[in-house]
């Protein structure tokens, strides 16, 4: 679905299952740590003969420490960090006259496309790193410091909807001070798929297992970023509460959800009517972007995503044989989100603990150091 905007193809998943098999069986000291994207979990059973949208969340981390991983922690909670400092950033840009209309980070395929073709509008960016680079920042910096091992002894491996995570993972930006990638090998779902199979592990069999703690802890919120409209609905869930000190009227903030190229929402906000917009594919994408640069479009907060459905259609996900997986992907994410008792990031424990005992704040010093990053105009223009 992002083959243009994904700049590493087969020869990449080839060897990232080598390479994560190697580190498997060749351990020689290192710990090898797993984190796992939003919307592997509804997809990964088709690899197995399951319908798409089934959960196998449970199976997908048991099946992961049949492969001999150390730690299986969950991207979900990063979602949720991602959501403490995009949606403090957001109110931040709001109430101090910042670059608006403020865009999603999370995706890598929007983000080549913005620092190819778009360059200009890389201060309406958001700072803030996707998930995966937030899970891994956090494990190499305070996770392992906490367990008394070397960033360097610490192997992460991340499975992910998308191929443009493995370009993310090797940007100098998210690299360790030592010069090391925090993310040392991303797996898309198809190739946890294929490693599975190749150690012939019984997946249906499985006794469901649950994700190591505190960097498996998450909410509804962290959940949805799978969806397109998923990443704007948990950051208003948590924006609107922290900056009216009530909860939105309905967490099921259906305006942006569906498959509609390009969404709009107005949402009263105080003194203000916050004026949003979430956006998926490529096609749609170039369509609003020349809506704004006419004037025609006035919004403060913008979702891009680059894959049809968001995430739950990236290019790593497995190929499915039927014409309806993307809609039944997008229910099994939000029935999971329903089923959860927690469903807004600012709620998970562990989010609040690591504030309290590391980060401070949202938009800290350190957070500023870990959890957010800067792009650069590769269009050649300059
Ligand atoms: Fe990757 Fe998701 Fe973006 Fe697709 S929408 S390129 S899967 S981050």
């Amino acid at each position: 679905a992002c083959s243009f905007y994904c700049p590493v193809g087969a020869i990449s998943e080839h060897s990232a299952v080598r390479k994560t098999l190697n580190i498997l069986e060749n351990k020689e000291g290192k710990i090898v740590v797993f984190q796992t994207a939003p919307a592997t979990r509804v997809a990964i059973s088709e690899e197995f003969g399951m319908e798409p949208g089934d959960i196998s969340t449970g199976k997908m981390v048991a099946a992961i420490r049949e492969l001999g991983a150390d730690k299986v922690f969950d991207t979900n909670y990063s979602a949720d960090l991602t959501i403490m400092e995009e949606g403090s950033e957001l109110l931040h840009r709001v109430a101090n006259g910042g670059v608006l209309p403020m865009f999603t980070s999370c995706c890598p395929g929007w983000i080549n496309m913005v620092e190819k073709q778009y360059p200009e509008l890389i201060p309406n960016l958001s700072t803030c790193r996707s998930p995966q680079g937030m899970l891994s920042a956090v494990i190499k910096n305070y996770w392992a410091e906490k367990k008394g091992v070397k960033p360097e002894d610490v192997v992460v491996v991340s499975v992910m909807p998308c191929t443009a995570k493995k370009d993310e993972a090797i940007r100098e930006e998210l690299k360790t001070e030592s010069g090391v990638p925090e993310t040392d090998i991303v797996l898309t779902t198809r190739e946890l798929g294929r490693l599975i199979k190749l150690k012939k592990i019984s997946f249906l069999s499985l006794k469901d297992s649950e994700y190591d703690n505190p960097l498996g802890e998450s909410t509804g919120a962290g959940t949805i970023f799978g969806n397109t409209g998923g990443v704007m609905e948990a950051g208003l869930r948590t924006a609107y509460e922290l900056a009216l000190n009530k909860p939105m009227p309905t967490l099921n903030y259906t305006p942006v959800r569906g498959f509609k190229g390009i969404k709009e929402a107005e949402l009263p906000f105080g003194e203000i009517t916050l004026k949003v917009a979430v956006i998926h594919q490529a096609a749609n994408i170039k369509r609003y972007l020349k809506k704004m640069k006419n004037g025609e479009v006035d919004h403060h907060f913008v979702e891009f995503m680059i894959c049809k459905g968001g995430c739950i259609g990236g290019g790593g996900e497995p190929k499915s044989l039927t014409n309806d997986y993307l809609e039944r992907r997008m229910k099994g994410v939000y029935s999971i989100d329903e089923k959860l008792k927690i469903r807004k990031s600012h709620e998970n424990e562990s989010i609040k603990q690591i504030y309290k005992d590391f980060f401070g704040e949202p938009l800290s010093h350190k957070s500023h150091k870990l959890l957010h990053t800067h792009f650069t105009d590769r269009s050649g223009k300059k």
